[in-house]
């Protein structure tokens, strides 16, 4: 691919035209990064037709329905004994049928009154409600236009998957600016066909024109989801051949120290016989000339980070180094927090670099890297900046690695000679799609929590019945305990995720003063500081309202309760992971399921195995057969793995197709280098 169209795809979106660093921010939440690129692989999840119609009867309740209508009265709202009616606009369609178009806010009644003028035609498009006796409404409409005009409202919308203080419009300008660059000269036109092709492709997924262009059989989305999987098994044969060739390369370290008894000696707890057998095969895995590529699968609060901790140790034996890495400031500092005071009783230096780190204090951590006195450093990316040189490196560990690139795994590993891998993963994979996915490295499974832990309760709720909760949940706060309030994230209307948690948050005030909150528009700071609040067992902070940011991984171990409000719209995956931020001391933890009147029969059905069972194994097995494609909100948790076009249900053939197509590549060609280049999972979170 030419230089030009890399930069292009490479250009942080608050560079696009009419983004600015604000709006930019907000992607955050949504894409897996803040390039170009990172939007081109969000796609959309569904089309909105607005196809016009001349009878409003023609079009269903709660449909979008676009027809023209004659502006016959006019009535402002008013303020009665405190509230406020809304400024109501009666019209009428083509065949007669009466039409009230209703605006809520006040402020803007000269705006609508130009935008509607009494005796004018206008087309409008908005969501068509009939409450009541079978009146036509519609609040608030997106789109109105004079009838000449029509063509600016557009046949068919796409809908992206949006979050908080994002709207569609805004999703649609970015792509429309994007696109319009493609067409220009960033050298897409002069580029090879394959290139044009791909792009093409992606044109199609990003302005469908019906559903079907959407479906996993669609020929774009075919293509795409090929090449995303060419580029994730190439990526997978490389290191399956590099590591093949390492072997015999290195020499392995003898053993200088004892410490591995003394760690034992300081656990606070037995380990469960599926860490002793994973520390077994850690070991002797760290014995053989060929370096270690192994991944630990085990479930939110299957006790990954102490079989980190053991293999750090077994690294020190030898007098190498080790780095644990995590995708975000935040857990590289709870890790740190938990493993330091371990490292210290073992006279093992241990340190925490993170993008934070500045000037004096982060000199004075690198000269301990490179002089190999740090012999355990936990970060983030700032543990492969270039300029951080480590004395003899023996061993990675990466920690949520769905969340690195392969680029990122072989930059860290780089700064070695071949040193040992160990990747920890809290995204259980179907047992038939593990050797596809994680085919270049042996696996073990931690199919066990630690004795004495109660299996969460869970239970559905209909939301009309919440406020039974209180009261339970109040008796357990004054019992000690602390509980997650998870609103939905809304996507798809001018109401954000912010709105429904604000929302929350007073009415729950109400009943417990010092609740905590935490959303998309908050930035990164204040919203660690009330995370942080909340963990702390002395501030009397009990209950914290959050929309999905809150992080995975994040240990409360205090938490027992979680309740989840739109429990329907979560996808398996998502639930599973929200629900693993409780259950993780020796008391019962709870897991209440809150949902609308109007779920669907998958929506209970994906709640029921969550009753169920929380085995992951299980859940992500049965998420596999009944995964409904576009059901689901397509953000970055809704998957167990994260594909942006490949469906693991529909597109099974192209995985053992591209599978077969890198296994017979010989050395890739630079298409597929792009390829890898484009799909590759890295993050700029907390970089
Ligand atoms: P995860 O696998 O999600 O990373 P953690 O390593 O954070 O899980 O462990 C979750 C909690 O369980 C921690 O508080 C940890 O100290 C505790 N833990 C880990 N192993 C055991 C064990 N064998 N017995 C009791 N508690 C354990
Ligand atoms: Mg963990």
């Amino acid at each position: 691919m030419k230089q030009e169209l890399l930069d292009f795809l490479n250009t942080d979106l608050q560079f696009v035209k009419g983004v600015g660093p604000v709006l930019a921010a907000r992607f955050d939440d949504v894409l897996s990064g803040r390039r170009v690129l990172d939007f081109l692989l969000h796609h959309p999840s569904g089309v909105r037709r607005r196809d016009l119609v001349d009878n409003v009867m023609d079009a269903t309740t709660g449909d979008v329905v676009t027809v023209p209508l004659l502006v016959q009265t006019v009535r402002p709202g008013r303020s009665f004994r405190g509230r406020r009616s809304p400024t109501q606009i009666t019209c009428v369609d083509r065949a007669g049928n009466r039409v009230i178009i209703q605006f809520f806010n006040a402020n803007f009644l000269d705006y609508w009154l130009q935008k509607l003028p009494v005796g004018a035609w206008r087309i409008v498009s908005g969501k068509l409600e009939r409450p009541g006796r079978g009146g036509n409404i519609i609040n608030h409409p997106e789109f109105i236009e004079p009838i000449d005009a029509a063509d600016k409202i557009p046949r068919s919308q796409a809908i992206y998957p949006a979050g908080e203080g994002l709207t569609q419009k805004t999703f649609a300008n970015v792509r429309d600016q994007i696109f319009a660059a493609l067409d220009g000269n960033v050298g897409l036109g002069t580029s090879d066909d394959q290139t044009r092709e791909f792009f093409d492709a992606m044109r199609a997924v990003h302005f469908p024109q019906t559903p079907d262009d959407l479906s996993p059989h669609a020929d774009a989305m075919v293509k795409l989801a090929y090449y995303e999987l060419l580029a994730h098994q190439s990526a997978i044969a490389i290191t399956r051949r590099e590591r093949a060739d390492a072997r015999h390369r290195r020499t392995v370290r003898p053993k200088k120290h004892d410490l591995m008894d003394r760690f034992y000696d300081l656990l606070p707890f037995e380990l469960t016989s599926a860490q002793v057998t994973t520390i077994q095969e850690i070991h002797d895995d760290m014995r053989r000339d060929i370096p270690m590529m192994r991944l630990v699968q085990g479930d939110v609060g299957s006790g990954k980070t102490i079989i980190a901790m053991a293999a750090a140790v077994m690294c020190a034996e030898t007098g190498a180094q080790a780095v644990l890495l995590a995708p975000t400031d935040t857990l590289a500092q709870q890790h740190f927090a938990k493993l330091q005071p371990l490292c210290e009783k073992l006279g093992m230096v241990c340190e925490c670099l993170t993008g934070r780190d500045k000037g004096a204090a982060r000199r004075e951590k690198l000269i301990s890297l490179k002089s190999g006195r740090t012999k355990l450093a936990v970060g983030t990316h700032a543990l492969f900046s270039e300029d951080v040189v480590y004395r003899d490196l023996g061993l990675v560990i990466i920690d949520e690695q769905h969340r690195f690139g392969v680029a990122q795994r072989s930059a860290m590993c780089a700064k070695g000679n071949h040193p040992d891998l160990l990747a920890l993963s809290a995204t259980p994979i179907p047992r038939t799609l593990s050797m596809t996915i994680y085919g270049d490295m042996d696996v073990s499974i931690i199919h066990q929590k630690p004795a004495g832990r109660k299996p969460i309760k869970t239970t559905k709720l209909p939301m009309g019945r919440v406020g039974a909760l209180i009261g339970r949940i109040a008796a357990q706060i004054d019992a000690g305990a602390k509980v997650f309030w998870v609103t939905p994230l809304v996507t798809d209307s001018d109401e954000t995720d912010m709105t429904a948690a604000v929302a929350r948050h007073e009415m729950l005030t109400q009943y417990f003063p010092h609740t905590g909150l935490v959303h998309g528009q908050m930035d990164k700071k204040q919203r660690d500081a009330v995370m942080a609040t909340f963990a702390d067992d002395h501030s009397g902070m009990s209950l914290l309202v959050a929309t999905t940011v809150i992080e995975v991984g994040i240990d409360v171990p205090r938490a027992t309760i979680i309740v989840i409000e739109n429990a329907e719209r979560f996808g398996l995956a998502a639930l599973h992971q929200l629900r693993g931020r409780v259950g993780r001391g020796s008391t019962q933890s709870y897991c209440v399921l809150v949902h609308g009147d109007n779920i669907t029969p998958d929506g209970t059905k994906r709640l029921d195995v969550l009753c169920e069972t929380d085995d992951g194994f299980v859940i992500a097995e049965q998420d596999l057969m009944m995964r409904g494609v576009g059901e689901l909100l397509g953000t970055r948790q809704s998957g167990w793995i994260q594909y942006h076009f490949v469906d693991y249900r529909e597109h099974r053939d192209l995985f053992k197709l591209a599978a077969r197509a890198a296994a017979d590549m010989t050395t890739p060609s630079s298409w597929v280098h792009d390829l890898m280049y484009m799909f590759d999972r890295s993050t700029t979170i907390g970089a």
